[in-house]
């Protein structure tokens, strides 16, 4: 048995009850057979069973108390996977589907994302079952002391630096910022996503989405095409989703699609920047449904239940959330024509899915490369932090700019190396395992 499927059937073995963590796994370690071809020791070093083991998992018990006066208890958690390169650094995820199986495939892949960036950034993801959907200011505000009553003790600015996911936007980060003050005395650059004026860097809003299209750019650039007059289907509205549709439009592509979690809306005259922001209203403001867009706009209809992927695109942005493009989704967009997908969200394509659009030869960015610009962002802010600095939005943005297409370059060129010209699912996969299997030998058996 390769040394490959020897290691991932440990992984099963120890959390057979986690198959995001297994699907995470499984798509990063089938991809490094011909590494360990030539670098044998990275064996010897069992470094696979080590990549793949969080060097530490903390859970713990958040109550709070409701605007009814009823207690009220969730699951909060953070796992800190891999500090070979930086210190732990990951969003929070707060959903109610949050489990310590979604938290270690989202924290795996970070672990590989970070190392792209080129900063020096460990892997670690955290989060909680709580809803923040329906509940007031209050509530929120309330839940993220207590999150954080427990989380201070394991964080800071060297040593772990969460930052927002799912569910944890500007508020939620502000809320745990104050609190982690409160409890520490310390004013340190220990979450990422602050808003701007009192730590959080410019560009950090928009920095995901940016990052995902300017990594969209280089794909088509490496096939001598460009983003302009390329009709989009993105999915999502939320933080990714919103930026994304911006900076799509600023290179003159037509956004025909969003969504949320009830369906997705389509216009069929494309979402203009005025109707973008009306939907940065809707979502950021009055916390309203997708749906509310067909009747706000008549050139939209909307479809419940439904994802955008059954629509007439060229390209594909999955920008919502995990295994949202199955085996239905992915045949429709072969069978409409769809030249790229490049994913916002993490793992957004499941297995099946994935080797349909590449059978198709769909363009494919994977999202450990395609949506690193949040996280590079995030360190751009801990740098700006750790000086006491504040640096422009146009310095911020051409820095992503530049991270993004260095991302590009590096998973180009590894790819190539490897004789898997073109891969960049392969190339991301190689080139942050390499950087990060590097450290871990140089470091001994930690
Ligand atoms: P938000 O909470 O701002 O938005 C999430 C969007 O996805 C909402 O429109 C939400 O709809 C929708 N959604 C959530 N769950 C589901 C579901 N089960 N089915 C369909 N739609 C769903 O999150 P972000 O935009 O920050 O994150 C989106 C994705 O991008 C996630 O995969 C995240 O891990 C990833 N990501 C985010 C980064 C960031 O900087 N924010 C960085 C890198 C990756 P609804 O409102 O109905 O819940």
């Amino acid at each position: 048995m390769s040394y490959v499927k020897e290691a991932f059937d440990k992984v099963k073995l120890r959390d057979p009850d986690q198959p995001e963590f297994h699907q995470a796994v499984w798509e990063v370690l089938e991809t490094l057979e011909p590494v360990f071809d030539s670098h044998p020791e990275f064996k010897d070093a069992r470094i696979l069973e080590r990549l793949t083991e969080p060097e530490r998992i903390i859970t713990f018990r958040v109550p709070w108390v409701d605007d009814k006066g009823q207690v009220q208890v969730n699951r909060g958690m953070r796992v800190e996977f891999n500090s070979a390169i930086g210190p732990y650094k990951g969003g929070l995820r707060f959903h109610p589907s949050v489990n310590l199986g979604i938290i270690k495939f989202l924290g795996f892949e970070q672990i590989l994302k970070n190392a792209l960036t080129t900063r020096p950034i460990g892997g670690g993801k955290g989060g909680s079952d709580f809803d923040p959907k329906g509940k007031s200011d209050m509530e929120v505000m309330r839940f993220c002391q207590s999150f954080m009553n427990e989380l201070f003790r394991h964080i800071g600015a060297n040593v772990d630096v969460p930052a927002g996911d799912i569910g944890v936007g500007g508020r939620e980060i502000g809320f745990l910022f104050g609190q982690y003050k409160k409890l520490t005395r310390k004013w340190e650059g220990v979450l990422t996503g602050k808003s701007y004026g009192w730590g959080g860097s410019l560009i950090r809003p928009e920095a995901t989405g940016y990052g995902q299209v300017y990594f969209l750019r280089e794909m088509l650039a490496s096939k001598g095409d460009s983003i302009e007059g390329k009709k989009c289907a993105v999915s999502g509205s939320g933080n990714v989703a919103q930026f994304c549709a911006q900076k799509v439009l600023s290179y003159g592509g037509k956004v025909i699609t969003m969504s949320d979690s009830s369906g997705y809306i389509f216009d069929k005259d494309g979402i203009d920047e005025d109707k973008l922001a009306w939907v940065m209203d809707l979502k950021n403001n009055k916390r309203g449904r997708i749906k509310e867009y067909a009747t706000k706009y008549s050139s939209a209809v909307y479809h419940e239940g439904k994802r955008p992927w059954g629509e007439i695109c060229d390209i594909a942005l999955p920008s919502a959330t995990q295994n949202e493009i199955e085996e239905k989704g992915a045949k429709n967009l072969a069978k409409n024509g769809c030249m790229a997908v490049c994913e916002g969200a993490n793992m957004p394509t499941s297995p099946r899915a994935y080797e349909i659009m590449n059978e198709a030869g769909i363009l494919f960015g994977p999202a450990k490369a395609a949506n690193a610009g949040g996280v590079a962002v995030s360190a751009l802010e801990m740098s700006q932090n750790a000086a006491f600095d504040d640096w422009t939005s146009e310095k911020v943005d051409s820095k992503l700019d530049e991270i993004m297409a260095g991302i590009h370059k590096q998973c180009s060129e590894a790819a190539q190396e490897y004789g898997q010209k073109g891969d960049l699912v392969v190339g991301a996969n190689i080139a942050g395992f390499l950087k990060v299997a590097n450290a871990m030998m140089d470091q001994g058996v930690v």
